[in-house]
């Protein structure tokens, strides 16, 4: 292998250290404990194993954990009132519905009931806009777990040529306006792209989130290229990516494994999140608080 091993496990442990350090100082400094409320419908097996590393990581960097669990049957009225209540309580910085809700549940309605101030996801509809307007808000994790990854190994992103393949918005479409924002020439190319192999080769950085195994083989890659993989696929031999990361790491400057490379940015970059979403809040409260004082 030639490439450039990106460790997404250092690089997270690194991120979450540095946490730990910032949400003390802010409860020091403030009084205020930042608290992340997770919220699962039902029991879907994956579900509960991403909420309890969600729920364990933030205690960990000294988060409280404010998870709340509704039965599978649970109303959307149900859901509404426990999102209402959650957005309405001083004690909760972050909210996250994790995703995806009970079939007989409307997802999209209930995700604009997080206040942008309390959107860890950075999903919901202001969230997006305020990324698309380059103006401070949450962003979705792993988009942002990407760009701290390029950052850590000190990837140029300005000016770099950017390849994005898949343009949903849970990923695609956030990190092409995120590297956009920091001045990166990004093509955004989806299943209808016209002889993508030719495209990706003209990419300095090649995102791949496409849900695709191994669809991008060491063909698509320019030599010296860094390649993240955002892909993540179960299979009998254990998880892997939509890289086809042997041969692509033998051209790629820079490459990121599965697992071990982008997956463990998510968790790392929800955090700090939620410790954002305390410090905007408070932000927040002092600016009214000292507008109604000289009122
Ligand atoms: P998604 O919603 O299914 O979107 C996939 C995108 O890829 C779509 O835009 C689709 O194009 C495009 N696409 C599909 N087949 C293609 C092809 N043959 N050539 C070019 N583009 C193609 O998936 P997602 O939610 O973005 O997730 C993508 C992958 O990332 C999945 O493997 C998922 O498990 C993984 N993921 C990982 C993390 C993590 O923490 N590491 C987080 C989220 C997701 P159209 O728009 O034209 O349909």
């Amino acid at each position: 292998m030639t490439a450039v091993l990106i460790d997404g496990k250092a690089v997270a442990a690194r991120v979450r250290a540095t946490l730990k350090d910032e949400v003390a100082a802010f409860t020091a400094a403030t009084g205020i404990q930042p608290g992340l409320a997770t919220v699962l419908v039902g029991g879907d097996p994956a579900s509960e194993v991403y909420v309890a590393s969600k729920r364990k990581s933030s205690v960990a960097v000294g988060l409280a954990d404010l998870h709340q669990h509704l039965p599978e049957d649970a109303t959307q009225q149900q859901v509404e009132e426990l999102l209402h209540r959650l957005a309405a309580d001083p004690a909760v910085s972050g909210i996250l519905l994790q995703l995806p809700v009970p079939a007989h549940l409307d997802a999209a309605p209930l995700i604009e009931l997080i206040p942008f101030e309390k959107d860890v996801d950075g999903l919901t509809t202001m969230s997006v806009g305020l990324l698309a307007q380059n103006k401070p808000g949450l962003r979705p994790c792993t988009p942002s777990g990407v760009i701290e990854l390029l950052d850590a190994y000190d990837v140029p992103i300005e000016g770099a040529n950017v390849v994005v393949i898949g343009r949903s918005e849970l990923v695609g479409r956030p990190v092409a306006q995120l590297l956009v924002n920091r001045n990166a020439t990004v093509t955004i190319t989806h299943s209808r792209t016209k002889d993508l192999a030719a495209v990706c080769r003209t990419a300095d950085i090649i995102v791949a989130a496409v849900g695709v195994k191994g669809l991008v083989t060491a063909d698509f890659v320019k030599s010296g290229a860094a390649v993240i993989d955002v892909g993540i696929h179960r299979g009998p031999e254990g998880l892997s990516g939509d890289v086809d990361f042997a041969p692509a790491a033998e051209v790629a400057g820079f490459i990121t494994p599965v697992p071990g490379g982008v997956g463990p940015m998510t968790i790392a970059m929800l955090l700090g999140n939620t410790l954002r979403a305390a410090q905007l809040q408070h932000s927040l409260a002092s600016a009214s608080a000292s507008a109604s004082a000289s009122a």
